[in-house]
């Protein structure tokens, strides 16, 4: 078994025979010794000719890839939160907008259709609003119960 050299001055040295004729590389991240069939390739060419595998194992790689995803929701969901701060009232529009082609999701259909047989109209806007507006003081409360 032939490990391929760690460091990048000493991979850079190396001839394309020898860097082929390496059936193992030790990895960045978890230090174990696998075979050069562990690792991926990287994207460009170097300009010998070698397509230079990565120096992290496809096992670390995904780990990587992982926590960077977790980082990043985290990332996502404060600057959707700093958006709705700084647009407030667009963000209300769209609100009223979404529960007028959602009215259904707002109330649902069993009470729909309780009030339909009760007073025999569809359910008055001002009531869809009621109930709105019940749901945003209840998720205020909740905010601040946190
Ligand atoms: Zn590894």
């Amino acid at each position: 078994m032939k490990v391929l050299p760690t460091s990048r001055s000493e991979l850079l040295k190396i001839s394309k025979e020898e860097y082929e004729s390496c059936t193992h590389r030790k990895c960045s991240i978890c230090k174990e010794v696998k075979s050069v069939y562990d690792f991926g390739f990287r994207d460009r060419k170097r300009k010998n000719g070698l397509v230079p595998r990565r120096a992290e194992c496809k096992q670390c790689r995904v780990m990587a890839n992982r926590d960077w995803d977790k980082r990043n929701i985290e990332h996502v969901k404060k600057c959707k939160k700093k958006w709705v701060q700084e647009n407030r009232e667009k963000h209300n529009a769209s609100g009223e907008r979404w529960r007028k082609a959602n009215p259904e999701k707002v109330l649902n259909a069993k009470t729909r259709r309780r009030y339909r047989q009760k007073y025999g109209e569809s359910v008055p806007d001002v009531f869809i609003e009621a109930v709105c507006m019940k749901n945003k003081i209840r998720r205020k409360l909740k905010e601040m119960e946190k």
